[in-house]
């Protein structure tokens, strides 16, 4: 079932309700000439745009639909700090240098998303502070594992264990036993970070298109994005369609998986109660492997976001699947109305880190940020434009990232995942 989408374009949420007010950039009639091709308005394409533009670069950006319409405009919102893998894990993927300076990065994602929300004064509820809620004993243990390999390895000083008492006094929920806090670690309000990033790519110089697929690539010497209405040549196309770029790249369709996760919005609960779940205003995210994830608006709602589907429920049953699982950890909210669900695809990879990479010499990519795009995207944005202006050190880190396709191609990958999440989710329940 299509997403039910606002009169502006973007997909129905708390987050279209509540965006900034935003321009209407013109669909792309006729034929350009640029040096930087971007495709897709997230924040990998708005990024990589944004940081070209400041470094001279003639850069056009073709967004299928509006900026935003894709998970850059319904996700969690949660700025993350590393990656969906443990350091050790990457370590053992990519060895210990290559894993010290995918640490580094991750970092400067962080202090890069900062820093342009101060820059380009981007109204989007910017908020530190973050837990990770352990449910079973051995979370406790991978937190005590996640401590050592932050603070003693990695020497990062934000993250702290918490016990149980010290989990209920950030999180008003019987369901923790204890976790980790992360005060590196965020929210924001994700469609207005995106809007704001396009104005300041705006600004900057960037001439974007929306309502504008493209239809085919030419990946050659000389390449070009095709679309409906016209061609535009250039010396280089980014591609930032991640979970919804389609058939456009068929060689980037393997090694990505999108999975559906959904969010739903309650009432207004007002400012007391709002605070009584979550004191602190932080942003929480259970450790099972299919994981919840939840936070409180800047309008004090409850967001609650979690579940993964495959079988593609219709909005009501998976906004009541979503209440129950939100009850489930807060029991004070029965008789809360929930007024909104949304869902987007997330795109995941096999290993759980972000694919970056060449399709040609000239014509990148990056997606399969597997649930940490908020703050990864940036950074995968600045590396290629680092490789487009001719120093691809950083970029190459990623790139070395060994990945491999889904077992059972385009159209069996989605069973095979589907068989591996409920051994998973089986073991969730242990
Ligand atoms: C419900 C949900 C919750 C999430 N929660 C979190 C979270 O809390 N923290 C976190 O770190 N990450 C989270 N994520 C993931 C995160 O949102 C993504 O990693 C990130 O937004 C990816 O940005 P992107 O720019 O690469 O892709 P997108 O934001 O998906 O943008 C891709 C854009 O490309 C456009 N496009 C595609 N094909 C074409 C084409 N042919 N022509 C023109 N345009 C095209 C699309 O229309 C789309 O706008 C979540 C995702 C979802 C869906």
């Amino acid at each position: 079932m299509p997403a039910p989408r606002t009169p502006s374009g973007h997909v129905r949420s708390w987050y279209a309700d509540t965006a900034n007010p935003h321009p209407r950039h013109p669909a792309l009639d006729g034929d350009l000439r640029c040096d930087v091709c971007v495709v897709g308005g997230g924040y990998t394409g708005l990024t990589a745009a944004l940081e070209l533009a400041e470094h001279g670069f003639d850069v056009v950006l073709l967004e299928a639909r509006r900026v935003g319409w894709g998970a850059s405009g319904r996700n969690g919102g949660q700025i993350i700090t590393g990656y969906n893998k443990s350091m050790a894990a990457i370590e053992s993927m990519v060895g210990k240098e290559d894993a010290r300076s995918l640490w580094d990065l991750g970092e400067e994602a962080k202090a890069m998303l900062a820093a342009r929300v101060e820059r380009h004064r981007i109204a989007c509820d910017l908020t530190w502070g973050y837990a990770y809620a352990a449910v079973k004993p051995r979370h406790l243990r991978d937190v005590d594992d996640m401590v050592e390999e932050m603070r003693g390895r990695y020497g990062y000083d934000g993250v702290r264990r918490l016990d149980r008492a010290e989990m209920e006094e950030l999180v008003a929920s019987r369901s923790y036993i204890g976790g980790l806090h992360d005060s590196g670690s965020g929210h924001l309000h994700p469609l207005n970070y995106a809007l704001g990033l396009a104005d300041a790519c705006q600004a900057a110089g960037v001439r974007i298109f929306e309502e504008t697929p493209v239809t085919r690539i030419d990946t050659g010497p000389e390449p070009r994005a095709e679309t409906a209405a016209g061609t535009v040549r250039a010396k280089f196309l980014v591609l930032g369609g991640n979970a919804y770029l389609g058939r456009v790249a068929p060689a980037l369709e393997t090694t990505i998986m999108p999975v559906a996760t959904y969010v739903v919005a309650t009432e207004p609960l007002g400012e007391e109660r709002a605070a009584s779940l979550l004191p602190t205003n932080i942003a929480v995210s259970d450790m099972n492997f299919v994981l919840n994830y939840f936070r409180r608006s800047s309008d004090h709602r409850l967001l609650f976001g979690g579940g993964v589907s495959y079988s593609g429920l219709d909005q009501p049953g998976l906004k009541a699947v979503l209440r129950a699982k939100m009850l489930a950890v807060f029991p004070q909210l029965r008789g809360v109305a929930v007024e909104q669900c949304w869902g987007g695809n997330v795109a995941i990879t096999m290993n759980r880190l972000p694919q970056l990479g060449r399709l040609s010499p000239t014509v990148y990519f990056a997606h399969g940020y597997s649930g940490h795009g908020v703050a990864l995207t940036g950074i995968a944005g600045r590396t290629i434009a680092e490789a487009i202006r001719g120093t691809a050190e950083r970029f190459d880190v990623f790139a070395r990232i060994p990945h491999h396709a889904f077992p059972g191609g385009r159209r069996l990958r989605t069973p095979a995942l589907v068989l591996a999440m409920l051994w998973f989710r089986m073991r969730d329940l242990l």
